[in-house]
């Protein structure tokens, strides 16, 4: 291996000790940050993303707490909730875990939630501000790869970045981020042609696709960035695995996320960095 390791889980951690200290300021002042969220919690992989998100926010001095979207829950009810978030005083963050259930409307879920507490970047307002270049806060995902990128040092001026995937959540803000960074942008998809070819001509690799070791070390340029965002659960693999694979991209980069602990760690930790901004600018 040659790569050098982006360490997201050394550098969340860093980040989330410097948040305790900015909640403690906070508190002394009479305002304890809370995040709240809004999940199905039936779909366990969406439960078990909300409880670590909790846990971590508790772990940081914050408050936290959950509303339920159940098969019975009606549409109503939750935009109803989200509305009554949004006039709490007490609540500064409110996190909508995709996928709510089928039933309900989640794009009218996303639409109500107030940008000053939409701490997750994802819904229409904080999308449009990223794309008009105007403050708010950023998607947690690709906000943390940017973090990252930022605290390694690694320049994104002139670089050509391919980005894989083109979700709302990720590739999209992700593109976005990197253009504002002076990258030129390349954003693939399912119908891009000749992707590896493509890939080949990048100095920044983000794969953000989820599927399974996709991306190979022979389809890289000598000395790129691989940012690998994909989280894949393989049968008879004791971890999950990423969208690049990694001994041999390792190989062929000069630098790179694992999985776990690149960019996973740093998308909490850029949701609790959000939650803690949204209480400090309601002093
Ligand atoms: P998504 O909504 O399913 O989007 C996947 C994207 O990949 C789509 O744009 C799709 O193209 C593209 N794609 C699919 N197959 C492809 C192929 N063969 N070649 C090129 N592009 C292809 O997924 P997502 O929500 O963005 O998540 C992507 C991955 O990131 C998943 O593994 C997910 O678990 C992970 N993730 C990680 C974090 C984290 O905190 N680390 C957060 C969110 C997601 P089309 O648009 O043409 O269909």
């Amino acid at each position: 291996m040659s790569a050098q390791i982006l360490d997201g889980k050394a550098l969340s951690t860093k980040i989330r000790a410097h948040l305790k200290t900015r909640v403690e300021l906070l508190k002394a002042k009479g305002v304890v940050p809370r995040i709240e969220a809004v999940v199905a919690a039936q779909d366990p992989a969406s439960l078990a993303y909300v409880k670590m998100k909790r846990a971590w926010a508790e772990k940081a001095g914050m408050e936290s707490g959950t509303f339920d979207v159940g098969p019975d829950t009606h549409s109503d009810a939750v935009l109803e909730h989200i509305w009554r978030l949004n006039r709490d005083e007490r609540v500064h963050g409110v996190l909508i875990q995709h996928p709510l259930p089928k039933h309900i409307d989640e794009s009218a879920c996303l639409a109500a939630l107030g940008p000053d507490k939409d701490v997750d970047g994802i819904t229409p307002t904080s999308l449009g501000r990223l794309t008009a270049g105007q403050p708010g806060f950023r998607c947690a995902t690709p906000m943390g790869i940017m973090t990252l990128l930022d605290h390694y040092g690694i320049e994104c001026t002139g670089k050509h970045a391919v980005v894989i995937g083109r979700s709302v959540i990720l590739g999209k803000p992700a593109a976005l981020l990197l253009l504002e960074k002076n990258a030129t942008v390349t954003i693939a998809h399912s119908k891009t042609l000749n992707l590896a070819e493509l890939v080949k001509t990048a100095d920044i690799v983000l794969a953000a696709v989820g599927r399974a070791e996709m991306v190979k070390g022979n389809w890289l340029k000598s000395g790129c960035v691989v940012i690998d965002a994909g989280y894949n659960k393989v049968e008879g693999r004791a971890s999950d695995v990423g969208d690049c694979e990694f001994e041999s991209c390792a190989e062929v980069a000069s630098w790179i996320t694992p999985v776990p602990g690149g960019v996973g760690p740093m998308t909490v930790t850029s949701l609790l960095q959000n939650t803690v901004q949204a209480a400090e600018q309601t002093l």
